[in-house]
C-alpha cells in the first residue's frame, strides 16, 4: 500500500498538518476497529516520516535510501514491536529491548519510529514499563500504538497518547473499494458481512480457506445444539484450525441473537445468516445468552495469555449446549 485507504483521508490530511509543522506527537494511539487498515496507517505514517523527500501529499517517496531501507525491512530507526507468536502477548522482555535501543541516538540522525501493534496485548509488566518511556519522550522519537481495543490500554497509557480514531468506513465506499481488489461486487458483499464491514478483513478472508471455516463453525455449533455432535471432538477440531477469528466470530453472532430476541433485527449484522441466527434465538434463553457472552469475552482475552486453548473451547462449547431454554442445568 502506497497512499491511504480512501476512507482514511481526513486521518491521514490531519497527520500531514502535524509534519509540515514539525509537531507530530510522541506518542500517537490509532484506535478503531479491527481489519480497517490503521496498521497501514502507520507504516505511511511511519515512512513519511523517515522519508528524505516525501511528496506533495507529504507520501514517502519510496526511492531513498531510507525508503529503500524500509522497503527491505531493515531500517535501523524503524523499530516494530509486535507479538512473537499472533494472538499471544507483547512481553516485558520486547518493552526493554526497545528502551535499550532507545537509549542510542538515531542512525540517520533524523526521526526513530516505534510502532507497538496491536498495543492491547502489551502485557501489564510490559505495559507499565513502556509507560515510563511515555512519561519521559525523546525528541525525535514518534511512537506509534495501533489497537482495536482501547479499553484494555491502560488510562495510564491512553492519557500519554493523543489519540486517533478511525472509524469503520461506510458500506458503499467499503464495497466500492473490495469489489474493486476482487474483481467480483456479489463476492465482496457477502465477505464484508462475514468481516463486519472491515474490508482488510474481508479481504484477506477472501485470499484464505476463512469463509468455508465461517461456515464450518456456523455448522458445528448446530450440530452441538442438536445432539449430533460432542462439544469435545468440535473443540479439538477448532483447535487444529488455529483460527485466530473463530471466538469472535461466535462472540458476534450472539451479539445478533441478543439482537434478534430484543427485536431489534433490523441491527443484525451478519445478515448472511440471519435466518440461522433467527432459528438459534428462537430455542435459547436471553439471560443465559447474556451470561455467554461475557463467557465468550473472556475467553477472547485469556486466549492472548498462556491459558490452555483446548480448555478454554471445551468450556465455551459445553455451555452453548446449556444456552437452550429446555435444558434444566446451567454450568457456571
Ligand atoms: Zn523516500
Amino acid at each position: 500500500m502506497t497512499s491511504p485507504y480512501p476512507w482514511q483521508t481526513s486521518q491521514w490530511k490531519q497527520f500531514q498538518q502535524r509534519r509540515l509543522k514539525g509537531a507530530v506527537p510522541h506518542a500517537l494511539l490509532l484506535h478503531g476497529p479491527e481489519g480497517i487498515g490503521k496498521e497501514d496507517f502507520a507504516h505511511l505514517a511511519a515512512r513519511a516520516l523517515l522519508c528524505e523527500q516525501p511528496d506533495a501529499e507529504g507520501l514517502a517517496c519510496g526511492q531513498c535510501k531510507s525508503c529503500q531501507l524500509i522497503n527491505a525491512e531493515n531500517h535501523p530507526d524503524f523499530i516494530p514491536v509486535l507479538p512473537e507468536e499472533i494472538g499471544k502477548a507483547i512481553k516485558i522482555d520486547q518493552i526493554r529491548n526497545l528502551i535499550q535501543v532507545m537509549t542510542l541516538s538515531p542512525h540517520f540522525g533524523g526521526y526513530r519510529i516505534v510502532l507497538i501493534s496491536p498495543a492491547a496485548q502489551m502485557n501489564l509488566a510490559a505495559s507499565n514499563s513502556l509507560l515510563k518511556t511515555l512519561e519521559e519522550p525523546q525528541d525525535n522519537t514518534v511512537i506509534f500504538l495501533v489497537t482495536s481495543q482501547i479499553s484494555r490500554l491502560s488510562a495510564t497509557i491512553r492519557s500519554r497518547c493523543q489519540l486517533l480514531r478511525f472509524a469503520r468506513p461506510d458500506s458503499a465506499s467499503a464495497l466500492n473499494w473490495l469489489g474493486s481488489e476482487l474483481g467480483d461486487s456479489a463476492q465482496a458483499e457477502q465477505l464484508l458481512m462475514a468481516a463486519n464491514g472491515a474490508p482488510l478483513l474481508a479481504r484477506q478472508m477472501a485470499g484464505d480457506e476463512t469463509i468455508r471455516f465461517r461456515q464450518q463453525v456456523l455448522q458445528d455449533l448446530t450440530a452441538i445444539s442438536a445432539g449430533k455432535k460432542q462439544a469435545m471432538t468440535v473443540a479439538a477440531e477448532w483447535l487444529k484450525q488455529a483460527h485466530g477469528k473463530t471466538l469472535q466470530w461466535v462472540y458476534h453472532w450472539v451479539c445478533d441473537m441478543i439482537r434478534i430476541k430484543c427485536g431489534d433485527e433490523s441491527f443484525v449484522i451478519n445478515q448472511d445468516i440471519a435466518r440461522q441466527l433467527q432459528s438459534f434465538a428462537q430455542t435459547v434463553d436471553l439471560n443465559r445468552l447474556y451470561h455467554f457472552l461475557d463467557q465468550l469475552s473472556d475467553a477472547i482475552r485469556l486466549r492472548q495469555t498462556s491459558a490452555n486453548e483446548l480448555l478454554l473451547l471445551e468450556g465455551l462449547l459445553l455451555n452453548w449446549t446449556y444456552l437452550k431454554t429446555d435444558r434444566k442445568q446451567e454450568r457456571a
